[in-house]
């Protein structure tokens, strides 16, 4: 499966700003999310838009998830570690 490279992607703020690394990918309603794992506010104001294709170029670990499917998500525990898939129930 190929994923458009234009495609956008929410990262928080420390994906967007490079200050931690991505270990947290998860698809709430099909969306992308790329995010560090850590607790966020529940604030756009943590969360920036960007192209998918960025993030694949930056971390080819991540080209494993391109077929992460919807109301999945995927978690490491280090940033070149083993993801770990899991289904949720995300909240509206
Ligand atoms: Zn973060």
């Amino acid at each position: 499966m190929n994923v458009d490279p234009n495609r956008k992607a929410y990262v928080c703020i420390h994906v967007f700003d490079n200050t931690r690394p991505i270990n947290l990918v998860s698809r709430p309603d099909g969306d992308w999310c790329f995010l560090c794992g850590e607790e966020h506010d529940d604030d756009a104001s943590q969360y920036r838009v960007v192209g998918i294709g960025h993030l694949f170029d930056r971390d080819n670990s991540l080209l494993e998830l391109k077929d992460l499917q919807p109301d999945w998500e995927a978690e490491r525990a280090a940033p070149r570690g083993a993801w770990l898939r899991t289904r949720c129930e995300f909240d509206d």
